[in-house]
């Protein structure tokens, strides 16, 4: 059977874009070497923004905003259709000193974005944390009131359960290994599973779509980051907020979850957790969340996040091959940018107007 488009991959970033482009009435057949949704998107803590948003580029910024506010309406649409519910929640973001309040400023009045300065929450006022304040901005914190989170594995599964509904087509255990190329087209893909073919083709495949496109990269610079993370379960949600610590965070759940982020690390495709990062990790949340120290670690696990060196992801079409199609490269904020980028991705494949200025996200073929 001849497919109008085959995604390959399965993450988030893979089952959105194949979602908008099924709404779009498209016939789209995705291909997943492993199963559906059990990389980096499930091992993300579901922060819907970049952990300090004044410190990346404007394309960052704008992909961000666009794709947040798709957000409510989004995951309210997968939930009825679904009955999973990804639990968006509009809890706030919460950073802790030190941090920049002039960058922070400029940054929010050029957004639009609403920003208090907050007292130190009483139970990180310690002694120990004044001691290491410098300066009147590092008493008090920067609380950004719109950010939200979600619950990133139950967006998978709604996705998941959601783009069959639509008539999409998921192939699990299914290794692309080669794309077959003609006269500046792609004609089909090796798998392990067989040969498929398609009117077009979408990479999704996170950090591994630079090994996807082997020949055909171009100068597609995608590398894996692992970043390793820590579940803790509290009766109550100990914090309301999500807090952030330089690149420690801490994302309350209204379950009593508590995850604990993250590491970010440079070892290559090796994701196996580690005794070292366990400990730090507690280290940098017990000085937030001194409770930490004396509850017991649930889970920890970790993912490989695909990482670019100007942290812009790539969207959009091949510069020679005319039916191939790239999004990839979301480093830490894939799930943040999943809704956006599925439409700009689709509206390439369909030619239809875009709703911002793209070409940033041809970059990362320049690099
Ligand atoms: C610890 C951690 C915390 C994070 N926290 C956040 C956060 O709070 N907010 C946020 O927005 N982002 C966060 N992220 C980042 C986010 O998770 C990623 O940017 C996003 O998941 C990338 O999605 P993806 O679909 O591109 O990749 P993936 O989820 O990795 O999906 C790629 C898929 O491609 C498949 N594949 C690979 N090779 C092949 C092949 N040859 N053939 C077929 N299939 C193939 C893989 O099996 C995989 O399923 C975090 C990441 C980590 C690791």
């Amino acid at each position: 059977m001849k497919y109008d488009v085959i995604v390959v991959g399965a993450g988030i970033i893979g089952l959105a874009t194949a979602e908008y482009l099924l709404q779009q009435g498209l016939n789209v057949l995705i291909l997943e070497r492993e199963y559906v949704g059990k990389e980096c998107s499930w091992a993300g803590g579901g922060i819907l923004s970049p952990l300090i948003p004044w410190n990346y580029p404007q394309p960052v910024t704008c992909l961000t905003k666009f794709s947040v506010n798709l957000f409510p309406e989004w995951t309210a649409r997968l939930h009825a259709v679904t009955g999973i519910n990804p639990e968006y929640h509009q809890c706030g973001m919460l950073i802790l000193p030190p941090y920049d309040l002039g960058s922070a400023i400029h940054w929010c009045s050029r957004n639009n974005a609403n920003m208090h300065q907050l007292e130190l929450p009483q139970h990180i006022s310690t002694e120990r944390n004044k001691k290491v304040s410098h300066s009147e901005a590092e008493t008090r914190t920067i609380f950004l009131p719109s950010i939200a989170q979600i619950r990133n594995p139950r967006l998978l599964r709604a996705l998941h359960r959601h783009v069959i509904r639509l008539g999409g087509q998921i192939m699990e255990n299914c290794t692309v290994h080669n794309l077959t190329v003609k006269q500046g087209r792609v004609r089909s893909l090796q798998t392990s599973r067989g040969k498929f073919t398609a009117n077009d083709y979408a990479i999704t495949a996170g950090t591994w779509s630079k090994e996807v496109l082997g020949q055909y990269a171009f100068n597609l610079e995608i590398k894996p980051i692992c970043g390793q993370m820590l579940l803790f379960k509290f009766e109550e949600p100990p914090i309301s907020a999500v807090y952030v610590k330089g690149n420690t965070y801490l994302i309350p759940r209204k379950d009593g979850h508590l995850l604990v982020g993250s590491t970010l690390e440079d070892k290559g495709f090796n994701k196996q957790i580690t005794i070292s990062a366990r400990n730090q990790m507690l280290k940098n949340a017990s000085a937030i969340l001194p409770e930490l120290y004396k509850t017991s670690i649930v889970h920890q696990w970790s993912g490989l996040r695909p990482a670019t060196h100007r942290n812009i992801p790539t969207i959009g079409q091949h510069p020679n091959l005319t039916n191939l199609y790239v999004n990839s490269g979301h480093f830490r904020y894939g799930i943040t940018m999943a809704p956006g980028s599925a439409r700009i991705l689709g509206n390439a494949i369909l030619g239809a107007t875009q709703p911002l200025d793209i070409y940033p996200y041809q970059f990362g073929w320049k690099d």
